[in-house]
């Protein structure tokens, strides 16, 4: 049954709770949901599914931001899980386990010769920047307007650039999050994406500076905008020439479409790549990985730093090492993909049926929605030209008809969501069936 409680029941009495003890009651900040105006208290998922505290039922379309790739409550994971705590809990050791685990991704993983694990995409992108930084011996970081690399302050910068300055060759450095030191911002330079005349302008005035570039081949936090596969190639030629190191952040693109990640996708390796997310199936474990070379500066082989208490967790390693078996099995991706294509393709009729002007944008299991825009999306700025006010009504009625589609708001271009394992055809079809009086009323009120 579609959902229709939002406000009331159990939800009302955690809100009220979590407001006392919480800031925003919420324990992470990216959980409020501006929709509901609070947000969701769920009580368990399985499958393609959720349910909240007051037994709504939804189809799940966020996936835990894309964490969950395998569905929720996959029994395998589960009892991935279970192997390691029956090995006891054991979270500053090496174990068998770690070898392979790290021997499985150097097999995978195109650019891949070492690994070293962390716990989540932050730690793993804050790790790949020092090593890159160790490496050359400069301080300064190249990303992309619009990409988001994490928590931390080297990179928390310009997911909300104000539209006006978006169109800027250089684009000035706008903090993410109040707290962050002045002055961190001068060890970026913040460029438009898919733009070869801004990056060579950049790489000619900082190219000497630079310790790395780094970027979401793939950025779904964008929704989903691909690199051109020309400025890609321009970025791996240029960086190469410069001795910048090339990183490729697939915290989100990675297992995505494939084993080998967006760097298998496009066809172009980068010397260190960052994967959190879909590695661990629900569980927090992250690495990055990089040619022997440039992986070499860190400790106890060279001087750089990179180490955790939980770091290589065992139930979390277990629960990758899994992950990877399941979606090394022969026609995982070709399932995964025509699940999702079949959702974008009903998403888009939806869309012509209704009148609504939009874009559907998807590669493997992840999407973005484009609103009011009809051209390729291929940069923050012209994501910044979807429709936001339609968006919301969007996401209003996803709510009232089950559908879990997860938006952060605040921003000015959308949200990703995605698709698991887990989804059948026959929930996309219900999806769609209910997405068509969604679209319906958008229709009619546009
Ligand atoms: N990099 C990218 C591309 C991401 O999408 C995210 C999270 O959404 C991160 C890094 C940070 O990962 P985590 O939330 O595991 O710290």
């Amino acid at each position: 049954m579609p959902a229709t409680s939002t406000s009331q029941g159990q939800a009302a009495e955690l809100r009220e709770r979590a407001l006392r003890v919480m800031p925003g009651g919420v324990t992470a900040g990216g959980r409020f949901n501006p929709v509901l105006g609070r947000p969701y208290y769920f009580d368990h998922g399985n499958g393609a599914r959720l349910w909240d505290v007051d037994g709504n039922e939804y189809l799940d379309y966020s996936s835990s931001n894309g964490a969950s790739m395998l569905g929720h409550n996959h029994p395998r994971i589960a009892q991935a899980v279970r192997r390691g705590l029956a090995k006891g809990t054991m979270c500053t050791q090496e174990t068998r386990s770690h070898v392979e685990l790290c021997e499985r991704l150097c097999e995978l993983i195109p650019s891949a010769e070492k690994v070293r694990l962390s716990n989540t995409g932050t730690e793993a992108t804050m790790a790949a920047l020092r090593i890159a930084r160790a490496a050359t011996g400069r301080d300064r970081v190249l990303k992309f307007d619009g990409h988001f690399h994490g928590m931390h302050d080297y990179v928390l910068f310009n997911c909300h650039t104000p539209p006006e300055r978006a169109g800027d060759p250089e684009i000035p450095p706008y903090p993410d999050s109040a707290g962050i030191p002045s002055g961190q911002g001068d060890l970026l330079v913040n460029i438009p994406f898919n733009d070869p005349a801004a990056l060579t302008s950049a790489l000619d005035r900082h190219g000497d500076e630079l310790a790395c570039v780094i970027l979401e081949p793939i950025s779904y936090n964008l929704g989903c905008v691909p690199a051109d596969r020309d400025f890609l190639a321009l970025l791996r030629e240029e960086t190469a020439k410069r001795g910048i190191v090339l990183i490729f952040d697939e915290v989100l693109s990675g297992f995505r479409m494939g084993l080998g990640g967006a760097q298998e996708h496009l066809g172009v390796e980068p010397d260190l790549s960052t994967w959190a997310k879909a590695l661990g199936a629900g569980w927090p474990i992250a690495a990055v990985t990089g040619s022997g070379e440039v992986m070499d500066v860190l400790g106890p082989v060279g001087g750089v730093v990179v180490s955790g208490t939980y770091t290589g967790q065992l139930c979390s390693v277990m629960a990758a090492i899994e992950a990877l078996d399941i979606m090394s099995e022969p026609g995982f991706y070709d399932r995964l993909n025509s699940i999702a294509d079949g959702l974008y393709r009903g998403l888009e009729s939806l869309m012509a049926d209704s009148g609504v002007t939009g874009r559907v944008q998807g590669i493997g299991a992840r999407f973005g929605l484009y609103f009011g825009v009809t051209e390729p999306v291929r940069n923050y700025e012209e994501a910044t030209a979807f429709d936001a006010e339609v968006n919301n009504r969007f996401l209003r009625g996803c709510v009232e008809h089950g559908l879990h589609f997860h938006d952060f708001g605040t921003k000015f271009a959308p949200m990703h969501y995605g698709t698991t394992s887990a989804h059948t055809d026959d929930d996309v079809d219900l999806t769609l069936e209910r997405l068509a009086d969604v679209f319906a009323a958008l229709g009619a009120a546009a």
